[in-house]
């Protein structure tokens, strides 16, 4: 058994051509399988680069020392496609050093160039750094240019040393290193792109399960691929009918004139499976799944067969798939009308999202570049699709609905890449789900699930509306108009006083500035408006300013630098006539403009918004409501703020302990394997640790070694006033149960402070906790909790007994940046009292944010931190003192979110 058993370990992985092949540990069983790939699926001069010679034993001892017995220093991965062992790779620590493994590497000669070897090799990084390797070495020929290749490209830092014909190549892995990252992520979007083409480009498609039957799902579907004037071949799959809606149909898949690229399902669930395997042993590339209802069983045989047969799946429960380039032309979907062509690439799990989408997109003239409803998401996500639309040359706009997350930690990370080319537009589905309930620290409370999508949001700079409505309106203005400046100050003008006020107030609702214009602005728009006109913010044009005027105050507005975005508010009035409509048709031919976004309400608009098409070009985005365009002028505010923003910078890493925070962990989860809190001198040692700021605190397991901590506490020179505090394991909240007693002074005070808490809790109590009273600040808290789908977030709010009253927090999922410290403090309620803004000195805000970033590395380093509560922590003009510490332990293993694999849904796990 090689050594990586007692974890098992396996990942199924897209190979650069899009095959899927199964990462796992090597085992006793694999012995033939081991032989063959060195003696048979390997030439004598890929098995002589391998072992350095050509010894015909050569196989039978690498089959041996690999599948053999035991060897504790021992890793061992193989490659399997389609049942057969493709490649391996293994290392083991050499002269019983655990720090260095030699790296050993063999990838059969047919699966070459398929990046089998890179893909072995990350994962065996992965494994080796989770077992404490802290650098791979191998030896290997000079003329082994592919292996040589291997290294250069992987994106780790590579150390060469050449002698006698051969190199030393070593590799450092313990670092985290970004590049590496960004890598990999790049050959895993290569992938992911190769495995998505038959899906999203296919040149030929089978609809199985079209009835002859109208109103059926299947006979729809392909009805539409044909109406829809698909470019491709297209085939019907029905064994009782020989010609459906026109279309020849075939028995079985296997009697089809060609293997389709892409096979629709649209066949009663029990039938899934089946369909599924006979498409993968005919050789089809995708599936879209329309079924819906799979049982536990047949949907984990749907996914093995797909991952087995290299098939990408999209669905089951999906209502299709278009894409409406001219070259494909593919609407297999089932929604009402043909999906308008378009440069908005929209991906959404409910179907009926996407119908709404899609109507309203067309609606606006935007249109679609390809469109994904995803269903129950087996296999292909939102992830996917980001990638597919970065590089598909049509898309400039993503709309995403999605009601759950797979992996948003890589979701987040391709979203931060591709949110810097276009934006990328969601709605914020089920903000109403309830919080935590009951959460036993104020992180973990504050923790909700929409606090955690909001902070996975707004890092990633994903544009997150409210609702449908908001996100179609929104959209109308980002592809339309340029972005404003990022500081966003905005002025309204209209021809009715009482609706620029409604304006006015929606834009200071949605977080606008609406500055006071310069006076020589104020003058020039004078000069050009009627009498009476009033030129503030909003500028009042009254309903007499004829279009001519509304022109030239709009050009002169656009043209100051003082100004970001316009809002035009026009109301047709008796008095002026058509004015407004005509004011319209100026501005659309309007001379060229400073590009500032230019939003239109006309107040008797039908539509909540629609686009006005300018005669030289381009589009207004109008709407009928004036809170509406403040909404989406707000946004696109936002997403200039993000782009301003410098590419994350990571935030300095604080000084850390990492090993003996590990060792406290292990030790602590050998004592109780289960987990738990931790006791508070573990606290406060792994607080230590990371440099968190804690106050000293003496544990008394009885009433003598109360007193002696008190007196040793004032020797120390504290002022002699301490916080007493009963303690037994799992405790919630102290003072809630009368267990904290501050500002005690003097032996007779403290020993009848500790006699009360004795003879309150008895045997619950397990001691007493002691420490020198803080001076008095702002109560802060602090803490991090660790989502098992989201991976840590760290939280920082307004702490002590005030917390739960004023809720003022902020959320960030870790790894933090420097960018996210900043915004972490400035966007609480009461940041102006840590800034001094409020008129009290400013509070030591650099150790809030070294306290955060402590945090959040503390979590990064310890998949095993459940969760950690520092609260309150006092914030003084001098500093920052923890006074009260919670930290919750779990057996929990950490898989790297970036690692490259395939995603099983929960209940599609592997047999
Ligand atoms: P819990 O949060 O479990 O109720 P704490 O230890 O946080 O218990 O104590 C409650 C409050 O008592 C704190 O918010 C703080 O205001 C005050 N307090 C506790 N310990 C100290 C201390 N060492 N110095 C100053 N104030 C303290
Ligand atoms: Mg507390």
């Amino acid at each position: 058994m090689s050594a990586i058993e007692d974890r098992p370990f396996s990942a199924e992985v897209l190979l650069s051509d899009g095959t899927t092949a199964l990462i796992r540990p090597l085992g006793p069983a694999d012995h033939d399988a081991v032989h063959a790939l060195h003696a048979v699926r390997m030439s004598e001069a890929s098995r002589r680069q391998r072992f350095f010679g050509a010894s015909r034993l050569a196989p039978r001892m690498a089959a041996d020392r690999l599948c053999g017995p035991p060897r504790p220093g021992l890793l061992a991965l193989g490659a399997w496609v389609d049942g057969a062992l493709v490649g391996e790779a293994d290392c083991e620590s050499v002269d019983g050093r655990c720090d260095t493994a030699e790296l050993a590497l063999a990838v059969a000669d047919d699966w070459q160039h398929h990046g089998v070897g890179t893909l072995l090799v990350e994962h065996l990084v992965h494994v080796a750094r989770e077992r404490g390797v802290r650098e791979l070495a191998a030896d290997t020929l000079a003329g082994n240019r592919a292996v040589q290749q291997l290294f250069s490209d992987l994106g780790l830092p590579v150390h060469r040393h050449l002698e006698h014909g051969e190199i030393t190549v070593r590799v450092p892995i313990d670092e985290d290193d970004e590049h590496y990252r960004e890598a990999v992520d790049e050959r895993g979007r290569t992938a992911d792109i190769a495995s998505l083409t038959a899906l999203l480009r296919p040149g030929s498609v089978a609809v199985v399960g079209a009835s002859r039957r109208p109103g059926s799902v299947g006979r729809a579907v392909l009805a539409k691929i044909r109406e829809g004037g698909f470019t491709g071949d297209l085939w019907a799959v029905n064994p009782h009918a020989e010609e459906i809606a026109g279309e020849a149909a075939f028995p079985a898949i296997a009697a089809l004139p060609g293997v389709p690229d892409l096979a629709v399902l649209a066949v009663p669930a029990a039938a899934v499976p089946g369909a599924a395997e006979e498409c993968g042993r005919a050789g089809v590339r995708a599936l879209l799944v329309l079924t819906s209802g799979l049982a536990p069983d047949e949907a984990r045989d749907l996914v093995d067969s797909c991952r087995r047969h290299s098939m990408r799946l999209v669905g089951p429960n999906s209502l299709g798939i278009a894409q409406t380039d001219p070259a494909v032309q593919l609407d297999a979907e089932f929604g009402g009308a043909f999906p308008l062509p378009g440069t908005a690439g929209v991906a959404v799990q409910s179907g009926g999202v996407g119908i709404a989408l899609l109507a309203r997109l067309a609606w606006l003239g935007i249109g679609a570049s390809s469109f994904v409803s995803l269903g129950d998401k087996y296999d292909v996500s939102g992830n996917d699709l980001l990638r597919w639309w970065e590089g598909d040359g049509h898309t400039d706009l993503a709309l995403l609905h999605l009601e759950s997350f797979g992996n948003p930690r890589a979701f987040s990370r391709t979203a931060r890449r591709v949110t810097r080319r276009f934006p990328v537009l969601t709605v914020d589905a089920g903000r109403s789900a309830a919080g935590r309930r009951g959460a036993a620290s104020h992180t973990a409370a504050a923790a909700t699930p929409t606090v955690t999508r909001e902070a996975l949001f707004r890092q990633a700079g994903i544009t997150a509306t409210r609702s449908i409505a908001e996100l179609v309106e929104t959209a109308a203005l980002l592809h339309a108009q340029p972005l404003p400046a990022p500081r966003g100050s905005v002025v309204v003008v209209s021809n009715a006083g009482g609706i620029g006020i409604l304006a006015a107030d929606a834009c200071a609702d949605a977080g606008l500035l609406l500055p006071e214009l310069p006076a020589d602005l104020a003058a020039a728009l004078r000069a050009v408006l009627p009498a009476g006109a009033n030129a503030g913010n909003p500028v009042d044009t009254t309903a007499a300013a004829d279009p001519a005027a509304i022109q030239a105050c709009t050009d002169l507005l656009a043209r100051h630098p003082a100004v970001d975005a316009l809002l035009i508010c026009l109301v047709p009035t008796a008095l002026a006539g058509g004015a407004a409509h005509e004011a319209l048709w100026a501005l659309r031919e309007g001379p060229a403009r400073r590009r500032v976004p230019l939003a239109v309400v006309q107040a008797d608009q039908q539509v909540p918004v629609c686009h006005v098409s300018c005669v030289g070009g381009g589009m207004l985005p109008s709407y009928a409501d004036p809170a509406a365009a403040a909404r989406a002028l707000a946004h696109a505010r936002d997403r200039a703020a993000w782009l301003a923003e410098p590419v994350a910078v990571p935030a300095a890493a604080p000084r850390a302990d990492t090993a003996t925070a590990r060792q406290l962990v292990d030790d602590f989860l050998r004592s109780r394997p289960g987990g738990g809190w931790l006791d508070p001198g573990r606290t406060a040692d792994l607080l230590a640790c990371y440099g968190l700021p804690m106050t000293v605190s003496y544990w008394a397991r009885d009433e003598d070694e109360v007193l002696h901590a008190a007196r040793t506490l004032c020797t120390q020179g504290h002022d002699g006033r301490i916080a007493l505090k009963a303690y037994w394991p799992d405790q919630v909240h102290k003072s809630r149960a009368g267990a904290v007693r501050t500002g005690l002074a003097g032996e007779a005070e403290i020993r009848a402070a500790y006699r009360g808490f004795a003879e309150r809790y008895g045997r619950r109590m397990d001691g007493a906790v002691l420490q020198p009273m803080a001076a008095p600040g702002l109560e802060l808290l602090a803490g991090v909790v660790q989502d098992q789908v989201f991976g840590p977030l760290v939280v920082l709010g307004l702490g002590g007994t005030a917390a739960d009253v004023l809720d003022d927090r902020s959320a960030r999922l870790a790894p933090l940046t420097e960018h996210d410290l900043t915004t972490m403090v400035s966007e609480l309620r009461s940041a102006p009292l840590l800034t001094g803004a409020a008129g009290g000195p400013p509070l030591d805000v650099a150790a809030v944010r070294r306290t955060l970033a402590g945090l959040s590395r503390m979590a990064s380093d310890l998949p095993q931190l459940a969760e950690a509560d520092l609260n309150p922590l006092i914030a003084r003009p001098d500093g920052l003192l923890g006074v009260d510490a919670r930290i919750r332990l779990e057996p929990r293993h950490a898989i790297d979110p970036h690692l490259r694999r395939l995603r099983r849904p929960a209940t599609t796990e592997e047999h």
